[in-house]
């Protein structure tokens, strides 16, 4: 990579930790011993796999035992959506969701649609929130499992979990949140948001990529995706994926002790680049919430120019962004996210995402907020 990169795609991936790097290592080859197995060998192996256990309980403020670790964010959404209707057997339950999770949760609610369950997908407020009193309203006493963001991984909005979790206690629905965006951000404490199910990946945190956990408040809540070897107490079997998993627990542990300082830099580098840019580029409108926003995260659309331009323009100067849209067998589609915030498909394929991380400066943010104005003129110049 260029050593001038301005990389602002922390929210799609973060680069991994130099610490993080030192502890995997020996995993590879000098402790290449299996988890399971009862020598010494194994036995170092199985001590690095529940040390890390700790180090991410430490993370949720959760026992160590509470956490099943899985293959990334993906694994551990569908294991949470699929694995608690499981519990069900053969009868039908409801599910609430919202329209601007992941698809990692959409697309797993999606196949339990076309298996018969009922899915209820929450609108959100033009600021991409979630309103309590609707979540209420859409329960049932049929309502088996409500899987509901902690914050957005295109426009960055937070929501209201710990409200929502005080709207479930008195129902039995178990509630899941999926934390990959914030888990490295914000504190997280699973006691104090009340949630059952909590979903984390370890390289949005500066971890290695391809693994990931699910805390499970109480293992009687899910049913597991995969049979085999009985690892993860039954719950994900298959050899620990043992280099990931002590990488992720060495990230939580780093992620720990630069919390809450990490989250407020970045507050303040997104407030100056989002107040640049709405000040600077004319056109711009910030999508997301205001305040109630990632630190590290800053979303815009841009009237009149195709984000994908704009992202290529940037590049071109060493920047790394993304755009909200997902790009399908070939076509560009406007991003689910930003239309259920009721943003226009022309206004919503202008969009720019622009995610902060630990290696992001001043410096770095004022480059972006003097290349944009320009970017975005040329992009409309040229009709794209
Ligand atoms: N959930 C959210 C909110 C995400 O942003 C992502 C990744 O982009 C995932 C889930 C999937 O995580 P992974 O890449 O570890 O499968």
């Amino acid at each position: 990579m260029v050593s001038s990169l301005v990389y602002l795609d922390h929210a799609a991936t973060t680069p991994l930790a130099s610490q993080v790097l030192e502890a995997m290592l020996p995993y590879f080859q000098r402790e290449f011993g299996n988890p399971n197995s009862l020598h010494q060998a194994g036995r170092a192996a199985r001590r690095a796999v529940e040390d890390a256990r700790s180090q991410v309980a430490r993370l949720l403020n959760c026992q160590p035992h509470q956490l099943i670790f899985t293959s990334g964010g993906t694994e551990a959404d569908n294991l949470a959506v699929w694995g608690s209707v499981r519990t069900h057997g053969k009868r039908r339950p409801h599910v609430i969701t919202s329209s601007i999770e992941h698809h990692a949760v959409l697309d797993a609610c999606g196949f339990l649609e076309s298996q018969g369950v009922e899915v209820t997908y929450l609108p959100v407020d033009a600021h991409g929130r979630l309103d309590p009193d609707a979540v209420s309203r859409a329960l049932r006493p049929d309502t088996l499992l409500v899987s509901l963001m902690l914050a957005n991984n295109e426009v960055g909005s937070l929501q209201p979990i710990e409200k929502i979790a005080k709207r479930l206690q008195d129902h039995p629905a178990v509630f899941h949140t999926d934390a990959v965006q914030a888990v490295g951000q914000l504190p997280l404490d699973v006691e104090a948001l009340g949630v059952d199910l909590l979903t984390l990946s370890a390289h949005k945190v500066y971890g290695p990529k391809g693994v990931g956990a699910l805390y499970v408040r109480d293992e009687a809540l899910l049913a597991p995706l995969l049979r085999g070897g009985g690892q993860e107490r039954g719950m994900r079997p298959g050899t620990e994926n043992v280099a990931g998993i002590v990488g992720l627990g060495a990230a939580a542990e780093l992620a720990k002790a630069a919390l809450p300082e990490d989250g407020a830099r970045l507050a303040r580098l997104r407030d100056r680049l989002i107040e640049g840019v709405i000040g600077g580029v004319e056109g711009a409108r910030l999508t997301g919430h205001p305040q109630q926003r990632l630190p590290g995260s800053a979303s815009f659309c841009f009237e009149g120019v195709m984000g994908e331009s704009l992202l290529l323009k940037l590049d071109m100067h060493g920047v790394c962004a993304s755009t909200g849209s997902a790009c399908t067998s070939g076509r560009l589609d406007p991003s689910h996210v930003l239309l259920a915030l009721g943003v226009s498909k022309d206004l919503a394929n202008g969009s720019l995402r622009l995610t902060l991380g630990r290696g992001t400066t001043k410096d770095q943010v004022d480059r972006v907020l003097a290349l944009l104005p320009e970017a975005v003129a040329q992009g409309r110049r040229v009709g794209v």
